[in-house]
């Protein structure tokens, strides 16, 4: 959804609309078990930041009011430096 960089489709994280601290979120669910529409981003930040800057979000995931991104960037940079620790002991 975020870069449109092609990759299997397990290598995405699903993203779906949940209950956030401020009202709707947008938060991940891996295991993809979620109902309702998904939206599908890589598991980089970077990824993140081109989908919130093409609105992606809101259009994918029918949230016309906005969504909030805080547990789905939260979750993104754990992923990133879990990734980033794997590569140092390589
Ligand atoms: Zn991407």
């Amino acid at each position: 959804m975020g870069c449109r960089q092609r990759v299997t489709k397990t290598a995405l994280v699903r993203v779906v609309v949940g209950a956030g601290d401020r009202g709707p979120a947008a938060v991940p669910d891996p295991a993809g078990t979620a109902p309702g529409r998904g939206a599908h981003l890589h598991p980089d930040p970077a990824c993140l930041d081109l989908a919130v800057r093409r609105k992606a979000f809101p259009r994918a995931l029918r949230a016309p009011g906005g969504l909030d991104l805080a547990p789905l960037t939260t979750y993104l940079t754990a992923k990133r430096s879990e990734a980033d620790t794997v590569r140092q002991t390589d």
